[in-house]
């Protein structure tokens, strides 16, 4: 069973192969995908076909890792959004709001989330449980914030070693920070 991402006009199969199916075309003796989506073979009917996946909306589940951005920090945990989930291209449906209790921030001792994040940083977590509520963790070296801003003047903070710094004002900040701080582009996730 094949079941990789196809984009338009890519080569699925032959036409002596399979036959066209659902979003694929017939040229010149070569089945290719009319649309992005899922190529997978009707074994039924010998056809090949092109399943959408963009309008299909993921939900967040147990495990998954996903990037969230922070909406508040409280005394003892802190609320963001889950804006995406790792490896899958696609809106996400359902609750999104989720909760970062201090205790799951880092392995060692956390006092508040206050020293850890702030409000606007994107973090990469693993989520530990969706059921009444959404459940993530920090605890892991790879996870953590991927692009912070100075509290100060809410410039993005470069990362300086183990410490992060603003090149506006010069605002000096700790975070928990994941592996890959500051290489991620936002933009292409
Ligand atoms: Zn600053």
């Amino acid at each position: 069973m094949n079941d990789k991402i196809v984009m338009p006009g890519d080569r699925l199969s032959t036409s002596e192969e399979l036959l066209p199916g659902e979003g694929t075309f017939e040229e010149d003796g070569v089945i290719r995908a009319a649309r992005v989506g899922k190529f997978l073979v009707n074994k039924k009917y010998m056809s090949a076909e092109v399943k959408p996946v963009t309008s299909i909306p993921v939900l967040i589940k147990k495990g998954d890792i996903v990037i969230a951005k922070v909406d508040s920090v409280k005394s003892s945990m802190l609320i963001a959004e889950v804006l995406h989930v790792v490896g899958k291209n696609r809106g996400i449906s359902g609750d999104t709001s989720a909760t970062l209790h201090v205790s799951e921030i880092a392995r060692g001792y956390v006092k508040e989330p206050a020293t850890e994040f702030g409000v606007g940083d994107y973090f990469r977590a693993k989520v530990f449980q969706v059921k009444p509520s959404i459940q993530i963790t920090t605890k892991d070296g790879d996870l953590g914030a991927i692009k912070s801003l100075c509290t100060k003047c809410r410039n993005p903070l470069v990362k300086k070693g183990n410490i992060l710094e603003c090149e506006n004002c010069g605002n000096k900040q700790k975070r928990r920070i994941a592996t890959d701080y500051g290489e991620i582009d936002l933009n292409k996730l």
